[in-house]
């Protein structure tokens, strides 16, 4: 069998195919992983990064080729997929500087004992990944795990598997993937020899996964959908840079990033200033078309499904904007709107849309704002935008979101060295910076306490005794 993958922009056009592994064929690509991880982990922790650094080198040549084929299965505009790529291969510099701080062994020997700390690779690794960035999505788990010395089985979306598979050949290393929907991430994630599961994905993806790989007491890393609140403080700059960036941060891969601001909160006494300024923005950065053509900043949805649900999402009334260049029958266009002022238990503000349609709601106060943010069960992003930086990051605290932006939201907002992630429904365990480099390995010690170590003058205490260092 077969995976082909139509391009959302022109759904006659297939794009390409990969073969589809069966559940028998992962089992032996598991084992074959397993056999590979130990001679992997053997090597010294140079000679791992030296391979990685390779790898970036290949896909940094590869980056102009790459990101049409990207732009062609994900919908994803042509400018943002070579970001992607870029990104990609920086994370992974990244970690190649930052491995050694972190995944060398730290000794002690002191008048306490000696004692040796090891950060040991789990031994193989299942990466399930979702289509919405499918590059960086996978990097941000493969960097870390191979530089650790961990083997990785990624499983990619069958809604975007066939730039990641072209990634993952350029690896000399022991890194393989598994393509096929549910049922062959169901047969990686329940493997017996994966020892570690990183999941990004949807809340109920991520609750089977969670479910499966807690049946054998695998450890997970999750991340999962969100429901970002952007809060628009009553001093806040409604300026064409700051709207601009805020259109963006919803809009950006057509509405479909985990991150993006998908509910707008201003004040009450703002609200018809903030939608005209917010209008004149999206004419300004918003141009929805053909993934490939110039100028083009949002492309389609990635499938009939998602469609359908996004148009069901637009109420009529809801202000349409940008530009829209696009043909709805040939590709799965969505004219994106803006909803003002919706009932506040409307599934578009209660739940994650991942759609190109946003709601703006007024305010009476900031007590009543918090309350509105934090509601739900999500709490993956969150933002505040003020003219006064103090006043923002006070505010900010009061979030339940594992990431809150100041005055940007969304991919302008992260960094390298900022662990992301969720609380809540919303995830557990980060990714990027130090903690997404810990998330791969495990602390084993070798201990020798000074009082027993040979030739000590302490003598062993009795039978109830308490370590003294
Ligand atoms: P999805 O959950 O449908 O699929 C993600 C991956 O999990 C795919 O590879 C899919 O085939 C696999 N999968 C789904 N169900 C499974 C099961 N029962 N067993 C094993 N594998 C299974 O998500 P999607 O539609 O591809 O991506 C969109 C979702 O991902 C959104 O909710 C978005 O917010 C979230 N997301 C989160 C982050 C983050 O960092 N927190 C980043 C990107 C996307």
């Amino acid at each position: 069998m077969i995976i082909e993958r139509e391009n959302p922009a022109r759904f006659a056009e297939i794009v390409g195919a990969v073969p589809s592994t069966p559940p028998d064929r992962v089992d032996e690509i598991v084992r074959r992983a397993d056999a590979e991880q130990r001679s992997w982990a053997a090597r010294p922790l140079t000679d791992r990064l030296a391979t990685l650094t390779r790898a970036a080198a290949a896909i940094e040549d590869a980056i102009e080729e790459l990101a049409p084929l990207l732009a062609r299965e994900s919908g994803k505009v042509v400018g943002d997929c070579r970001g992607e790529l870029g990104f990609a291969v920086r994370y992974l510099r990244w970690v190649v500087q930052h491995a050694p701080g972190v995944y060398g062994d730290r000794e002690l020997d002191d008048d306490l004992g000696r004692l040796v700390e090891r950060r040991r690779p789990f031994g193989v690794v299942a990466a399930v990944t979702p289509w919405n960035a499918p590059i960086i999505l996978a990097m941000l788990k493969i960097a870390p795990a191979l530089a650790a010395g961990n083997a990785v089985v990624v499983k990619p979306s069958p809604l975007a598997p066939l730039t990641i598979d072209r990634v993952i050949a350029l690896f000399a290393a022991p890194i393989h993937a598994v393509h096929g929907g549910a049922e062959t991430g169901a047969a990686l994630v329940g493997h017996e020899l994966v020892r570690k599961v990183a999941f990004t994905g949807g809340t109920d993806g991520g609750r089977a996964v969670a479910a499966l790989a807690g049946d054998r007491l695998t450890p997970t890393v999750m991340e999962l959908g969100g429901n970002d609140p952007a809060v628009l403080l009553d001093d806040a700059s409604f300026d064409d840079d700051a709207m601009d960036r805020l259109v963006m941060a919803s809009f950006a891969t057509s509405g479909q990033v985990c991150m993006a601001a998908k509910r707008l909160y201003v004040p009450q006494s703002r609200l018809g200033e903030f939608a005209d300024a917010y209008r004149s923005a999206a004419g300004r950065v918003l141009t929805t078309g053909d993934p490939l053509a110039a100028g083009v900043t949002m492309g389609p949805v990635i499938s009939a499904a998602a469609q359908r649900a996004a148009v069901a999402l637009i109420p009529p009334g809801a202000v349409p904007l940008g530009r829209f260049d696009a043909d709805p029958s040939t590709g799965y266009f969505v004219r994106p709107a803006l909803v003002i002022a919706p009932d506040p238990d409307a599934p578009l503000v209660t739940r994650e849309q991942f759609a190109p349609v946003v709601p703006v709601l007024g305010y009476p106060d900031e007590k009543t704002v918090l309350t509105w943010a934090n509601a739900g069960e999500l709490g993956l992003g969150a933002s505040v935008w003020s003219a006064d930086e103090e006043r923002a990051f006070t505010f900010a605290r009061w979030f339940e979101a594992g990431f809150t932006f100041v005055n940007t939201h969304n991919r302008t907002g992260m960094s390298l060295r900022a662990p992301f992630g969720g609380v809540k429904r919303s995830g557990w365990g980060r990714e990027y910076a130090h903690e997404g480099l810990t998330e791969y390995v495990q602390t084993c010690v070798i201990h020798a306490p000074a009082a027993f170590r040979p030739g000590a003058a302490t003598a062993p205490a009795g039978p109830s005794a308490y370590p003294t260092g």
